[in-house]
């Protein structure tokens, strides 16, 4: 197991008690463009996706092994999980969101808005309500790396919000890449990336609607892709240079610096405070004395 300095940079003194090991496990080496992190608490591993390679893979958190549990894939990237611990995902390649049941099959969640397909869902976020939120860019189809190209049959690339019944609403169509996605602690405030213009918006959640969209954070190094929370309510965000932290207010409070361009990233182990990065060809983990937000939050909230 190869061993990286990790180096927490701390650019606000709230950021000083953040802090973790002072290295990194690489504990998986082989891909071409790692996403799509979910820790699954039950079976104590993580899954991700390698989209170029068009795999999904598991890391087994009690060996330490790395195997492919899906291949081809339908170029999956984002992921999450459910309030019933099921595996949601955006499949670039068959451009639509889609469901694991407990029994292995696939539930089919969304894959058409006004009867037109999708570009290429990007990430996905569960709301306490059931509803489940995704952005829509065109990486999947602008080429054949990572996806299938093809023509958009949407105006653009949106936000989208599926009901529990399976209706689909467009919630945000000012974006021009909306990629990454969070809800703040008590869901009042959906954080979502602009991995074209290199930003973070926030929004405020009403019910199936959003209103306001200002701009939170600007990267600054490279583009923001996937983010998440942790149980204060700071934002954790990828970029080029590593993981960006913000303070609910806005402020950059310091960094994670990484060797490769992050891409998403995910808490798990059974505290939920090992952190693990999905990284261009790699995947970070170290243990850190932040503690990752829920996934999703049950329906008992
Ligand atoms: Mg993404």
């Amino acid at each position: 197991m190869e061993r990286i300095k990790a180096r927490f940079e701390v650019l606000d003194e709230r950021f000083a008690k953040v802090s973790g090991d002072d290295w990194m496990e690489r504990i998986f080496d082989g891909g071409r463009w790692t996403e799509g992190p979910a820790y699954v608490p039950a079976g104590r591993y993580l899954v991700f996706s390698d989209i170029p390679n068009d795999r999904v893979m598991r890391w087994d958190e009690t060996t330490g092994a790395v195997g492919v549990l899906r291949a081809p894939a339908d170029y999956a990237n984002g992921r999450t999980l459910d309030r019933l611990g099921r595996l949601v995902s955006c499949e670039q390649g068959t451009r639509r969101v889609t469901r694991v049941e407990h029994d292995g099959s696939v539930t089919v969640l969304a894959d058409r808005y006004r009867g037109n397909r999708f570009n290429s869902p990007n990430d996905v976020v569960e709301h306490a309500d059931g509803g489940i939120w995704f952005t829509d860019p065109s990486y999947g189809i602008d080429s054949d790396y990572e996806g299938v190209r093809a023509p958009s049959e949407l105006d653009g690339c949106h936000v989208y919000r599926i009901d529990p019944r399976g209706e689909v609403r467009r919630v945000a169509d000012d974006f021009d890449r909306p990629n990454g996605l969070a809800f703040s602690l008590d869901e009042s405030l959906l954080y979502i990336t602009d991995s074209e213009q290199g930003t973070i918006r926030v929004f405020r959640v009403d019910g199936d609607k959003l209103s306001g969209g200002e701009l939170f954070a600007e990267c600054g190094n490279g583009i923001f892709d996937g983010i998440r929370l942790d149980t204060q309510g700071r934002v954790w965000a990828s970029a080029a240079d590593g993981v960006h932290v913000y303070h609910p207010d806005g402020t950059l409070l310091g960094k994670l610096l990484v060797p490769e361009t992050v891409s998403n990233l995910t808490w798990g182990g059974p505290k939920r405070n090992r952190l693990f990065l999905t990284a261009t060809t790699s995947i970070y983990s170290l243990l850190t004395t932040a503690t990752g937000a829920p996934e999703a939050y049950g329906p008992s909230r």
